[in-house]
């Protein structure tokens, strides 16, 4: 037999299957599986992606040294998908093969040989120690090793923080049938105590066996010495089971609310099932205002494909979203639950992955990457806030959550659901085509009217404070709720406390060494940052640049706003919520908790409160600043302005309570912001296509942006002129070349950036080009030279 593998080195030479012989240990090798092969000098990971008889190859075909995981850990849908996506988004194969991975499993990972018992590890290869498998790739032992894999006599581990991971526990298993035991427990001995204990649990609880360690010793109030005695005298059979760290067990204690569908969430319910029991692989768009129940409607829908035998895989944008959701899922579908976010420790991600591959698990709830969970016998699709930027990957490999989705569907013949309250532009305009199906929910689910929403215009409004982010309407606003005792959330999409710092005698700005980027102040840990790259230095109390103390720092970010909030309403308390004060593992949870638990009055944070939230008691929204997203120069500034202030909208009076939001801005005039007051997303929809049809936009022209990055800018300059020529020779008439510029942002981690954007309808030969183009930065590379070439980008910044 031959295996057809992609070795781990991402390059364009070595980005081909290379095929190698199986010797006969291996024989039960499977696509799908990762195994170690020569490769010239090295001895290299990779993946099998097909397993054949024959071969083109006229020389020798090398052997393979070992298959690493017992199981494999992609299934033959993600191998597919792998090749499919390589040709669509110009990343090598290798690249999205490791995506699919959870981190802990791709390469530069430790990975040890661990002996299975203490036979084993007294053979000569252990010595007494597990082995590291990077270093027994010499053939001989690599043949050593194989063999006791192919015995069981040891298996492969990964390290994990430190420690070696999947935890273990003892299972204790029954070996003769009751009649057996109650004869036994007759023979015993009058002062035979424990064991007697131990026997009559056996008797009594004959049908809970296997036991756990802990609670066959709590229930028979026996100690391990007993049980191992047992196990001697041939009693019971000890057994090692794998525990899963389990990242949802703080939410199992949440109590699933019965509810029945309104008659537009039952509509759209019933035409889902239909796709559902006729396995077609349908895309609907469930279009629904914030508050109208799509979460109801995905939950029920769920719940059909699980009465239909199959799974579903759920995806929800980044973790701020999840706690309400996950626990929501939870609580209807309990054990059944995956969930796979970035907000998990490497260890449970782990655990949570290898549950879904062994088929332990038929819901996947997860972010972004979960669209690559190795489930099996899917069912439906679901991604929820289908608008999202987050779904797609800005990183190797670029793909976009939705698309991997729709050959998912294809591939399982399952339906998918895009929901939103304010789909993507793209989405709904292939709705409009028919392409996909429109769903909508009009109505609030509790039969409340949307939210009142009031512009502030912050060009003739009194400001509260000293400062100019609060006005006194707003202020008074929030006093008023809080006499109530009612909750407010207010968003500044901007973290810090002030954006920049300048000199008044000179003009100097101080920006960050390795981009073109101010930096932002933070007070509470004393530093001016850089919020691309991470750079930190002092807070500056004299101009670096002319020694002045006439210095200033203009801007607003969170921190200030919550600054002049206690100045103004010194009661108030505050919970604030963004980047800064979410970096560790649970603090998303734990604020939120608080929140709900009303131990607090405000919830002041960035973008990351605008969306998902369920608050009752909250009844104003109030955004400080709608325009800082407006005048960002990318072609949908306005799409995302609108879908960030309607759903943070959406974050008012969802419960017995009337809500209010106010909205400050100084372009109380732009389209954009008058639309998401009356919270039109039709309306939006019709004007935003206008534009984009008149400034030759997405979804009218399909985009591709080329990067073009080097330490040097003459020579990014230079290269990005050269591949413009080779585009332009080679293109239609019709398609519309920009660039090569400089990016806005032109220098980024100490790398100018020049960029190309090439606009399309229709290109047979584009695809190709592109990948020519990559294949060449492979060459220049070496030099320097850093070539990316992103399909549909989300920012053309
Ligand atoms: P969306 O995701 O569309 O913003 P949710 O699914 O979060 O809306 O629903 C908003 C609220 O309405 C939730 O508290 C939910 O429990 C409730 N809800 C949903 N469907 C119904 C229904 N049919 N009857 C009563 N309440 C409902
Ligand atoms: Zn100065
Ligand atoms: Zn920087």
């Amino acid at each position: 037999m031959i295996a057809q593998v992609i070795v781990d080195i991402a390059a364009k030479q070595t980005d081909r299957i290379f095929e190698y012989h199986v010797p006969d240990e291996l024989a039960d090798i499977e696509i799908g599986s990762r195994v170690y092969v020569p490769f010239g000098p090295r001895k290299l990971q990779g993946f099998v992606v097909g397993l054949t008889d024959s071969s083109e190859y006229k020389g020798e075909l090398k052997d393979l040294l070992l298959v690493v995981d017992e199981m494999p850990p992609l299934t033959k849908e993600l191998v597919q998908l792998s090749d499919d996506l390589s040709k669509d988004i110009f990343s090598y194969r290798i690249s999205i093969l490791k995506a699919m991975l959870p981190s802990v499993m791709r390469a530069n990972y430790h990975k040890i040989l661990q002996p299975a018992d203490e036979q084993a590890a007294n053979l000569p290869i252990f010595q007494g120690d597990p082995l590291d498998l990077n270093q027994a790739m010499d053939p001989k032992l690599a043949g050593q090793v194989r063999k006791l894999l192919a015995n069981k006599q040891a298996k492969v581990e990964y390290i994990i923080e430190n420690r070696a991971k999947s935890k273990t526990e003892n299972q204790y298993e029954l070996l003769v049938d009751k009649d057996e035991y109650i004869k036994i427990y007759n023979t015993l001995r009058q002062n035979a105590v424990k064991q007697k204990q131990l026997l009559m649990d056996v008797i009594e609880n004959f049908d809970q066996y296997p036991k756990r360690q802990k609670q066959l010793e709590q229930d028979a109030q026996v100690n391990g010495a007993t049980l191992t005695n047992a196990v001697k005298r041939g009693w019971l059979k000890k057994n090692e089971v794998e525990v899963y760290r389990d990242p949802l067990k703080d939410e199992s204690n949440f109590v699933a609310k019965k509810i029945e569908l309104n008659l537009q969430q039952q509509d759209a319910l019933s035409k889902i099932s239909q796709s559902i029991l006729q396995t077609e692989n349908k895309t609907f768009l469930l279009e629904g205002i914030t508050g109208s129940g799509k979460t109801e409607v995905y939950l029920h829908a769920i719940a059909r494909t699980l009465d239909f035998g199959k799974t579903a895989l759920m995806l929800v944008p980044e973790i701020s979203l999840t706690p309400q959701m996950v626990s929501q899922v939870k609580a209807r579908f309990g054990q059944e639950v995956a969930v796979l976010h970035s907000g998990l420790s490497e260890g449970e991600r782990y655990d949570e992955w290898r549950k879904i591959r062994q088929g332990k698990t038929k819901v996947v709830v997860g972010a972004r990457s979960a669209i690559f969970a190795p489930l099996t016998n899917i069912g439906l699709i679901i991604i929820d806030e289908e608008h999202e930027s987050s779904y797609k990957q800005e990183t190797e490999p670029r793909y976009h959550a939705r698309d991997v989705a729709i050959w998912r569907s294809n591939f399982n013949h399952c339906p998918l659901v895009l929901g939103s309250a304010t789909p993507s532009l793209a989405s709904r305009a292939r709705a409009q085509k028919n392409v996909y199906q429109l769903l909508t929910l009009t109505q609030r689910a509790n039969k409340k009217q949307l939210p009142q929403v009031n512009l502030i215009d912050l060009k003739q409004v009194q400001f509260a404070g000293s400062q100019f982010d609060l006005s006194v309407g707003l202020v008074e606003a929030i006093r008023n709720r809080l006499e109530k005792r009612e909750q407010v959330i207010l968003m500044l999409n901007r973290r810090g406390f002030a954006n920049f710092m300048l000199c008044r005698e000179c003009g100097f700005v101080l920006k960050c060494p390795n981009c073109d980027l101010s930096l932002t102040m933070h007070k509470d840990s004393q530093s001016m940052q850089c919020h691309y790259c991470g750079y930190t230095t002092q807070i500056p109390y004299r101009c670096p640049n002319c020694q002045s103390s006439q210095i200033r720092f203009l801007g607003t970010g969170t921190q200030k706003v919550q600054e002049e909030l206690l100045e103004l309403i010194p009661n108030a308390r505050i919970l604030r919520m963004d980047v800064d004060t979410t970096r560790r593992k649970g603090s998303y949870k734990k604020i939120l908790d608080s929140f709900a638990n009303h131990e607090a009055d405000i919830l002041l944070g960035t973008q990351m409160i605008a969306k998902g939230l369920d608050f009752p008691n909250v009844t104003l929204v109030g955004v400080v600043n709608a325009d800082t997203g407006l005048w960002v120069p990318d072609y949908n500034s306005s799409e995302r302005t609108f879908e960030l202030l309607t759903q943070v909208s959406g974050r008012a009076g969802r419960a017995e309570k009337t809500g209010e939001v106010l909205i400050q801005t100084y372009n109380p005039e732009h389209y954009a912001i008058k639309l998401a007051q009356t919270q039109d997303y039709e309306q939006f929809y019709r004007y935003e296509m206008r534009v984009r049809h008149m400034g030759n936009y997405p979804p009218y022209f399909y985009t591709v942006l080329i990067s073009i990055a080097s330490k040097n800018e003459q020579v990014a300059a230079k290269e990005a002129f050269k591949i413009r020529r080779q585009l332009q020779g080679n293109l239609n008439k019709d398609t519309i070349i920009l660039g090569p510029t400089p990016s806005a942002i032109s220098r980024l981690k100490n790398q100018y950036y020049y960029q190309i954007l090439v606009k399309y309808k229709k290109e047979d030969n584009l695809n190709k080009l592109l990948h020519q183009i990559q294949d060449d930065a492979q060459g220049v590379k070496k030099y320097g030279l850093n070539i990316y070439i992103d399909k549909e980008p989300e920012r053309i910044l």
